[in-house]
């Protein structure tokens, strides 16, 4: 097997960061290729998430993961960012005999016919290599070049708002806050993580309208003052960081064309309210990963890829598209009256163990590769 990358050893690691809460049912899948114990210790185990009202400066909910110890080894997530998983994950592919790592190689155009694919690429010296396969997966990303060539529609839509991210080394904890938190504001929903870094840094997400201007959004006033709405704590914040991006919502018509596959943000994009991005295209991989290597025992035909895409394009449609979306209104719900229902609800469901158990096995993924497991 070949892995294409356009970024190279040099600057692997200077990607923005992104994705990092790698929920128990992706923790699963970790351990099952040794990559568990290499990233465990690179994070932080966290077995809460709140939900928390700004308005009234009031924790609403407190789920605890501890619900799901009979359903799952690690009732917990894991908070390490995606660049120490690629790192690790990186490793493993260099020194397993069967992959063959390819750094600093841009993919540029593809082939198909009957009995395989040939995908382009550019190497650091300009030149176009050809390599031949069996099979194409493209994990290249929400801009796949490969979905675009098959002309496959990415049906959805793109939130008009722009979401700013500031990291800030601030330990929130002595506020009450846990590692993660989901805030709902009729103004201003934030959504507040702990990362291990280094640096040791908290990451605060804050809707922005469409129209302001990026340099005036990003200003440090402007930082510490919004920080300062959010948290009054008397000095200034450290700011270690900030970035704003887009977000869309949106899915792949189709994630295979003959012998070419889309998989993680290539076949879906979602808001990164709840975690679910980077988790299910992981998820993706491993359901894919098990269906090539049957294929290419001679234990299954083609077929059995329709069924990946019966399975996973529904768990994109169905949870991870339905409930992000759902998370978003959640969080920046207006009328009072809604909100105090839901507010109240998420009560109910956490006090409840068996209302939280149920919650708990649709937030953390594991009801999704359940479900997806009886598609036939
Ligand atoms: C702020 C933020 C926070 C998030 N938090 C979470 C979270 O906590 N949990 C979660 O599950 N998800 C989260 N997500 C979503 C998550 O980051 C993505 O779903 C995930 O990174 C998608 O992985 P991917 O490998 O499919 O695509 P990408 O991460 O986009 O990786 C694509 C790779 O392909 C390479 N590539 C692209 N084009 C080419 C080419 N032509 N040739 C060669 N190589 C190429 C790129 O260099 C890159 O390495 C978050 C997203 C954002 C924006």
């Amino acid at each position: 097997m070949s892995v294409i990358e356009a970024l190279r050893d040099d600057n692997f690691l200077e990607q923005v960061p992104r994705a990092g809460t790698n929920h128990p049912a992706t923790l699963e899948l970790f351990d099952r290729i040794g990559l568990y114990a290499r990233i465990a210790p690179r994070g932080i185990i966290a077995p809460l998430f709140h939900y928390w009202d700004r308005r009234e400066q009031k924790r609403i909910a407190e789920f605890d993961h501890v619900h799901l110890k009979d359903d799952t080894r690690f009732p917990y997530v894991l908070q390490c960012e995606r660049i120490k998983i690629v790192e690790e994950a990186l490793k493993l592919a260099k020194a397993h005999p069967h992959i063959n790592v390819r750094l600093g190689m841009t993919f540029i155009s593809f082939e198909q016919g009957a009995d395989g694919v040939t995908a382009f690429a550019t190497n650091p010296a300009g030149e176009t290599e050809a390599f031949r396969g069996a099979y194409l997966v493209s994990c290249e990303g929400a801009r796949s070049i490969v979905r675009k060539d098959l002309g496959i529609g990415f049906e959805g839509f793109t939130y008009p708002d722009r979401t700013l991210n500031i990291e800030v080394a601030y330990d929130f904890r002595k506020n009450g806050y846990t590692e993660r938190n989901y805030i709902s504001d009729p103004d201003e929903w934030s959504n507040l993580f702990h990362w291990k870094g280094p640096p040791d840094r908290w990451r605060i997400h804050f809707p922005t309208e469409a129209h302001e201007d990026e340099e005036a959004l990003t200003r440090e006033d402007a930082l510490q003052a919004r920080l300062q709405r959010f948290l009054p704590i008397g000095k200034p914040f450290e700011i270690v960081g900030t970035n704003l991006y887009v977000v869309h919502q949106r899915v792949a018509q189709k994630f295979r064309v003959g012998r070419t596959i889309l998989a993680g943000d290539s076949a879906h994009v979602n808001s990164p309210i709840g975690a679910m991005g980077m988790n299910s295209g992981v998820h993706d991989a491993f359901n894919l990963a098990d269906k090539l290597v049957r294929i290419l025992r001679g234990e299954a035909d083609g077929e059995v890829l329709d069924r990946y895409e019966r399975q996973r394009r529904h768990v994109a449609v169905q949870h991870t598209q339905a409930q992000t979306i759902r998370n978003k209104r959640l969080l920046a719900e207006k009328d009072p009256a809604v909100r105090q229902k839901n507010n109240d609800e998420l009560r109910r469901t956490a006090e409840d163990p068996k209302l939280a158990r149920a919650f708990l096995l649709r937030s953390s993924l594991i009801a999704s590769l359940r479900e997806a497991e009886q598609i036939a």
